[in-house]
């Protein structure tokens, strides 16, 4: 499979999604971190998945992954957006940002401790005036967890 017509090889609805994920500016981080090998950050309602796509030169798809649940299928909505981004980013030519994989977000945050964790929440709430929005998206996902109990 190609990235100029992955398109081809993917279910409707996946491709339907990962498109309006896409189009809604979900893929929250692109980044390179050697040629032709490319992370991603996938937002999302609830959670940021990260996903690695590795291409050859001439644009076949040679590895592709998510970290997300889905199981359904080859592809997912995740990946097909990233797709979308990586392609666009070659058409304009426009320069990614080039970092290891292992300097990403998540791999940071992996490393502290929740109290650490809590304390750089506590800041950024207070920094960036987001309190609220914080609350919120903490009262969300207990409503998640019971819808999925359910
Ligand atoms: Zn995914």
């Amino acid at each position: 499979m190609y990235i100029a017509d992955f398109e081809l090889g993917i279910e409707e609805k996946i491709l339907t999604r990962g498109k309006s994920y896409f189009s809604d500016g979900l893929v929250v981080d692109l980044w390179s971190e050697a040629p032709n090998r490319y992370c991603a950050v996938i937002g999302g309602r609830v959670h940021y998945y990260d996903a690695e796509i590795h291409l050859s030169a001439n644009g076949e798809i040679l590895h592709h992954c998510c970290d997300c649940p889905y199981d359904r299928g080859e592809y997912c909505k995740h990946e097909v957006a990233v797709l979308l981004a990586i392609r666009r980013h070659l058409e304009q030519g426009t320069a990614l940002k080039q970092r290891g994989k292992k300097r990403g977000l998540r791999a940071s945050l992996q490393k502290k401790n929740k109290s650490e964790l809590v304390n750089l929440l506590y800041q950024l709430a207070y920094e960036y005036d987001l309190q609220g929005y914080i609350m919120n998206r903490l009262d969300c996902n207990d409503d998640d967890h019971e819808r999925e109990r359910y």
